[in-house]
């Protein structure tokens, strides 16, 4: 067979096209950001097609989210041009997994059509479960026990694997209710998030005819963003790869930011051990960011200890200096950022101009986009938000997606739960109860179980004529999607209409309902890229992102997290500041370790800029309704100072673009931006200056006035709260922003005001 052309080769340098060129055996390749690894591998995929060396399906790449893997569809796609005969398996871990485990449901105990279920869903069963085994869930909250369940997940651990080190975990029932939690799910038929993996490991494991198969067909296996990977997916990774060793993952480990999540950085250098003769391929050109944005990142990351160390370099010019701002709060903040995106689309800041799609604002926590969202919509920027509070966790989504699910599958319970008093029929708890005492005394599903109520006329009132058109109304919508060629958009209006949910909206006289409508219409809009419903909540439950592309130009909100391997030519990063970014839980809990993590986030943050990248801290943020005073970060410190280019505040104080003054720094290599530079920067020295005249915007709630570590906290003496990790406790003692609680369960412990909540409020 002839081999084609390889133009896509003539783009790579040696080093890349090295790693390209090795088809077979074990790859690793190790580099920096914007070293073109995740080019290279995509070369990869199209030049084993090309050489005939694998047919599509073939060829098994996963990458860490769903909008890479798309993103690598289209590269792959480009490039292969005309010769694209299907396509590979490309896909996240989790897609790929619920496609393989679809096929092979039965040898873990569930059904082909089982259902993925959501965080709130994977809650809502774990409370049970810890109602039904008398546990006071408000000493120990369900969120616990599910992010215990995750982590064990997370390392491949079954309820029979969990080692008896973990005994104590969770009050000692830890280990009991996940074994019940996974016993529950198989009742349902259905799975969370982890259990995609874990499963397919398990099936792995368990059945070596299955696994050969795969191994047979998977014959190359490639891996984007290695470094993020956890011990199950490396589990899943190995035992494909086991027999061919057709394996390349590519990772740079100052990259890895999802530690908390169970990824370990450990796994690039397991790779090495569990696949002995692999090629090791560095990379060292960095072909995104001009001079001083790479500079910069690397001064940060420098910080770190134990790097596997690299080097990076870039041909290209200096370009702009990082720019660093100061605000008064985080609205002034979004105000700031939105009036310079508009400048930057104009052309008016020193650069050709750059559209809207070209600028992104990366966040170190959801909860910083709201500023950006309400300011945007003000003044009328478009934008599209990835990741944070996403647009399918929202409440009328889920409600309408609740129904959805059980007109697919009339058996899920959880669905069931959710809507059958929504809008309200009249069925409070004691008939629900009813419902489910049937149900389960019969072992059948809640919507047979109402039958069988409805049957024995045990639900009064006007409830049961109400419940009985609910439970008719399922079976029509049902039976429409046994039709194979049903139309699901028209279905999906017809259930929203018929169940009155659309109306409970229209009825609503809140301020959000006309919001929640207009939501409700885009997510039937939404339906119209799938065949049919079955097929959209699929992608549904896998989406990371709500990204709905239209024509129009946006802006990007996004989370650091979920910036990881993209690029954009001008990025601002707000909310640089201690406790903030760098994150005080993640320091609390995993402290030098969790510290290093942030600033590798921090790295991440930086480098996903081309041309222009803009960090800055406000000095007050109001975080969930409470103001807070803040510092600038300690990553601001770190930065090297003849890289950095710091502004005047802001129009609001006078000050303005034009006036932007670089302070005065010297320029040997080790000069770094400190605090005190930031301080006695004119336009931080303004920002003071100005702050004692002008009214702040909530003065009765403001605790803290600009720097102050000594601000009084909101509790007493006796007070009782709640830290994320820690659990409950009572207050001893206060000293400034810091309190000594006597935890319930983890003794006596001295916490920072600002990471407890008062324990009415959880
Ligand atoms: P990250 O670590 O952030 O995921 P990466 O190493 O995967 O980065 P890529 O996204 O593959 O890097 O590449 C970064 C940018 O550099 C892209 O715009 C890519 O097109 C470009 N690039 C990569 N290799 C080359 C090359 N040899 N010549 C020119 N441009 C390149
Ligand atoms: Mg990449």
């Amino acid at each position: 067979m002839a081999t084609r052309g390889t133009p896509y080769l003539d783009e790579l340098n040696p080093a890349q096209r090295a790693a390209v060129l090795a088809l077979d055996g074990p790859v690793l390749m190790l580099a920096g950001a914007g070293t073109g690894k995740t080019k290279a591998l995509t070369a990869r995929i199209v030049h084993l097609l090309n050489q005939h060396k694998a047919r599509p399906n073939e060829i098994l790449a996963v990458t860490f989210t769903n909008k890479a893997a798309r993103e690598m569809k289209d590269r792959v796609g480009r490039l292969l041009g005309e010769v694209a005969e299907g396509m590979p398996w490309m896909g996240t871990f989790h897609s790929l997994s619920v496609k393989i485990l679809r096929r092979h449901a039965e040898l873990v105990g569930l059904k082909p059509n089982f259902t993925i279920l959501d965080t709130d869903d994977q809650l809502r069963l774990l409370k049970q479960l810890i109602l039904a085994a008398n546990i006071d869930e408000k000493r120990w909250p369900a969120r616990l026990l599910a992010s215990l369940i995750d982590g064990w997940k997370n390392r491949a651990w079954t309820p029979e694997k969990v080692p008896s080190s973990e005994a104590g975990a969770y009050n000692n029932r830890g280990t009991e209710l996940y074994a019940a939690y996974q016993d529950r799910l198989k009742t349902l038929n259905a799975t969370d998030f982890g259990d995609l993996l874990l499963h397919c490991v398990t099936i792995f494991q368990t059945h070596p005819d299955v696994l050969e198969q795969y191994q047979r067909w998977f014959r190359y296996i490639l891996v984007d963003e290695y470094q993020d990977t956890n011990v199950c997916q490396y589990l899943w990774l190995r035992l494909l790869a086991q027999s061919h060793r057709n394996i390349c993952c590519v990772g740079d480990d100052d990259q890895s930011i999802y530690g908390w999540r169970g990824a370990e950085v450990g796994n690039i250098l397991r790779f090495e051990k569990d696949f002995p003769g692999a090629q090791v391929i560095r990379l060292e050109q960095n072909y995104r960011s001009t001079g001083h944005i790479l500079a910069a990142a690397s001064g940060i990351i420098a910080r770190n200890a134990g790097r596997l160390g690299k080097t990076l370099w870039t041909a290209g010019a200096l370009g702009e200096k990082v720019r660093l701002i100061g605000h008064w709060d985080g609205e002034e903040e979004a105000r700031w950022i939105g009036e310079e995106i508009e400048a930057i689309q104009r052309g008016t800041r020193g650069m050709d101009p750059v559209d809207l799609n070209h600028q992104a604002i990366l966040v170190r926590a959801s909860h910083q986009m709201r500023a950006f969202e309400d300011r945007f919509l003000t003044i009328g920027l478009p934008y599209r938000v990835i990741g944070g509070p996403r647009f399918y966790e929202r409440q009328e989504i889920r409600d309408a997606m609740a129904y959805f699910r059980l007109a697919v599958s009339p058996d899920d319970d959880l669905a069931f739960e959710r809507v059958v008093n929504l809008p309200k029929r009249g069925l409070g708890d004691t008939a629900q109860a009813k419902i489910n005492v049937l149900a389960r005394a019969a072992g059948v599903s809640l919507l047979d179980g109402a039958r069988e109520a409805l049957a024995k006329g045990v639900i009064p009132g006007k409830g049961a004529a109400q419940l009985r058109a609910f439970v008719e109304g399922v079976d029509r919508w049902h039976a429409v999607t046994l039709h194979p060629e049903y139309d699901h958009i028209r279905l999906a209006e017809t259930i929203l209409e018929e169940s009155g949910y659309t109306e409970m909206w229209l009825n609503d006289k809140t301020p959000e309902a006309p919001g929640r409508l207009d939501n409700l219409k885009e997510l039937v809009k939404a339906l119209e890229q799938f065949d049919n419903l079955q097929g959209f909540l699929e992608h549904v439950s896998l989406i990371m992102d709500n990204e709905t592309e239209g024509a129009e130009e946006k802006v990007t909100i996004m989370t650091l997290h979920a910036a990881k391997g993209l690029e954009f030519p001008v990025v601002f990063l707000p909310g640089w500041e201690d406790g903030l970014f760098p994150s005080q839980r993640s320091m609390d809990e995993s402290g030098l370790k969790g510290l290093e993590e942030e600033r590798r986030l921090a790295y991440v943050g930086i480098t996903r800029a081309e041309r222009l990248a803009t960090i800055s801290f406000a000095s007050n943020r109001r975080v969930y309704g409470q103001w807070q005073s803040q510092l600038p970060s300690r990553f601001i410190d770190e930065l090297p100072a003849e890289h950095v280019e710091v502004l005047t505040a802001p129009g609001l104080y006078g000050g303005g673009f034009g006036a932007a003054a670089s302070v005065g720094f010297g320029s040997g290599l080790e000069e770094r931006v400190s605090k005190a530079d930031v301080y006695n920067s004119p336009g931080w020295r303004r920002l003071q200056e100005n702050s004692g005249t002008r009214p702040m915007r909530q003065p009765q709630e403001t605790r803290h006035v600009v720097i102050d570590m000594e601000a009084s906290s909101p509790y007493v003496i006796g007070d009782r709260v709640f830290h994320q990790k820690f659990g409950y406790g009572e207050i001893m003692g206060i000293e400034g922003d810091k309190l000594d609680v006597e935890f319930d369960h983890a003794g006596s412990k001295k916490v920072v005001a600002r990471w407890v909540i008062p324990a009415d409020r959880v």
